[in-house]
């Protein structure tokens, strides 16, 4: 893994054909100093967009990158800092590059994200009841047999993702089976990103022992409790998850716990703006 020495300053959805990750935001979802942990994913011709927050066109648009160039999304969960550039991708693909955009979402998550989330601001757009299928194209994600828990897998191109159910809301849900719908994101069989989810060992430690992971994307909450894994408690994986976790999804107040992280072991924080490239 490569990580660029400085700022991607304009950011293209093709290159050579190195796997390159480019961190749209490393920030919570309340953070003020830092973008949405939001995810570009480019692999020669290919490209998806790992979750589309509130201040996601934004920040694409300030590094030479029109949302409406994105064409292919992937959504992990219905937090605002996830889902909520999606009605401005959606609204302008009707109406205005007339393209819909293309979504991998499977037919469970597809319902939650439009009637809970979508359907409001878009529906009554032309007097009528617009659906979901009136402005994304889709593909339908397969789900995996034989996986230590409910896994669904799709491609674009090159790049192919699984996504494991996770643990992240409510507090209270006791297993990713009781959670609201949330997913981690395997990309091309060597990377854990593990998009917002609560402490979830089982998860970090199952995962791994299948796919010995190049690197390890965690959300990382600096403090104990909520709907997130905290610092301290990721500290608590063995060194070797550890050496390859760098840790994300942090709030404006990171640089205070620098060294408690360096200490335990961890490999990086991740930088927002910057671009890991991952040769074949
Ligand atoms: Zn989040
Ligand atoms: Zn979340």
């Amino acid at each position: 893994m490569k990580i660029s020495s400085g700022k991607t300053r304009k950011v293209k959805l093709t290159n050579r054909g190195d796997l390159a990750l480019y961190f749209i935001g490393a920030g919570s979802a309340f953070a003020k100093t830092l973008n949405q942990t939001n995810l570009l994913v480019v692999s020669a011709q290919d490209h998806l967009l790992i979750d589309c927050g509130s201040r996601c066109s934004q920040a694409l648009h300030a590094v030479g990158l029109p949302l409406t160039d994105i064409r292919n999304f992937v959504i992990t969960h219905s937090h605002a800092d996830h889902i909520g550039g999606l009605e401005e991708a959606q609204l302008t693909g009707r109406y205005l590059t007339r393209k819909k955009p293309h979504m991998l979402v499977n037919r469970r998550y597809e319902k939650i994200l439009w009637e809970q989330s979508l359907r409001g601001g878009s529906e009554k757009s032309e007097g009528g009841g617009l659906a979901f299928s009136d402005f994304w194209t889709v593909t339908r994600p397969v789900k995996l047999k034989g996986f230590p828990r409910e896994t669904w897998d799709a491609s674009v191109g090159s790049i192919n993702i699984k996504m494991p159910r996770t643990m992240h809301f409510p507090d209270s849900a006791t297993s990713w089976r009781n959670s609201a719908w949330s997913c981690a994101i395997v990309i091309n069989n060597k990377i854990l990103f593990s998009s917002d989810t609560r402490f979830d060992s089982e998860l970090i430690e199952s995962y791994d022992k299948l796919f010995n992971f190049e690197v390890i994307f965690h959300d990382c909450q600096l403090f104990t409790g909520g709907v997130h894994a905290s610092l301290d408690e990721l500290s608590t994986l063995p060194l070797p998850i550890k050496r390859k976790m760098i840790l994300m999804h942090y709030g404006d107040n990171w640089r205070d716990h620098r060294l408690s992280a360096r200490q335990a072991g961890f490999h990086s924080w991740a930088r927002e703006g910057h671009t890991y490239t991952f040769p074949d």
